[in-house]
């Protein structure tokens, strides 16, 4: 379980982006952050992931303070997928999914059969996707395999930030049902941001609502307005 206590983030040129926030982010659910452009959204998961500090209150981990850990670490146990996917260009797609596996020096075996595995499970199949090159992929097929890089390490919080937005809507909705069945079967801590309540609704556990760097509403779907 990932628990914000008091949490403030100033930034450096003196702007308040997050205000005493205090929220749980339950293990094994998909809890989704919504709000509109420069609610704090992005913010909220760098302090989970220690890209960024907070100025005042507590990250906490399974009970423990995020500030007392090696961030290089933490980092490492964390999956982080982002809307601009950022694959490394000169990297084929399996050295991109083995990444951190490779820091983490699992045997070469071990590290080849699970990337394989997790690319057919995001519907690349590895026997035609393995040796391409990111540049050879559609945007979907990009964020695929960010998915896939995120799960590679077996992590146990997958932070997700806007994945899907730039996507057409088949490849959205194709990887927004493919999210909702890997979580059924891997249970992992998934926070989720989008400005998208259609895709809120559908795929959250959770929903926390934000707004100018407050919580405004956390409910299950059903109990968050529509159009707040
Ligand atoms: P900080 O170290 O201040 O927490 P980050 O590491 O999040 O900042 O961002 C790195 C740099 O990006 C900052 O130093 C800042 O200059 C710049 N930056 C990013 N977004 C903004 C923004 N919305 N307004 C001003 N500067 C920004
Ligand atoms: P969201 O993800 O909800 O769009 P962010 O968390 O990225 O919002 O940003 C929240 C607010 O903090 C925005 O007003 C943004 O401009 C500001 N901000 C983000 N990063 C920085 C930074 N490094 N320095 C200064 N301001 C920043």
């Amino acid at each position: 379980m990932i628990v914000l206590e008091h949490v403030n983030k100033v930034y450096d040129n003196g702007f308040h982006a997050l205000k005493d926030i205090n929220l749980e982010f339950k293990e094994g659910e998909i809890t989704v952050l919504i709000g509109p452009s420069g609610c704090g959204k992005s913010t909220t998961m760098k302090l989970i992931n220690a890209l960024n500090s907070s100025s005042s209150g507590k990250v906490l981990i399974d009970g423990k303070d995020i500030s007392g850990l090696n961030p290089v670490e933490l980092r490492r146990n964390i999956g982080y997928v982002i809307q601009s996917v950022g694959l490394f260009p000169h990297m084929n797609i399996s050295k991109n999914v083995g990444v951190v596996p490779r820091l983490k020096k699992w045997d070469k075996d071990k590290i080849d059969q699970k990337v394989n595995e997790l690319l057919d499970m995001v519907g690349l199949d590895h026997t035609i996707y393995s040796n391409r090159y990111p540049s050879e992929l559609s945007g979907g097929q990009q964020q695929r395999v960010g998915v896939a890089r995120a799960l590679a390490a077996d992590p146990d919080i997958i932070l997700m930030d806007e994945p899907f937005s730039a996507l057409d809507p088949i490849s959205r909705e194709q990887l927004q049902d493919e999210l909702i069945r890997l979580q059924q079967d891997l249970h992992k801590t998934i926070i989720f941001v989008t400005h998208d309540m259609d895709e809120a609704i559908k795929i959250a556990d959770t929903i926390i609502l934000m707004k100018d760097g407050e919580v405004v509403q956390t409910g299950k779907p059903d109990t968050i307005l529509r159009h707040p």
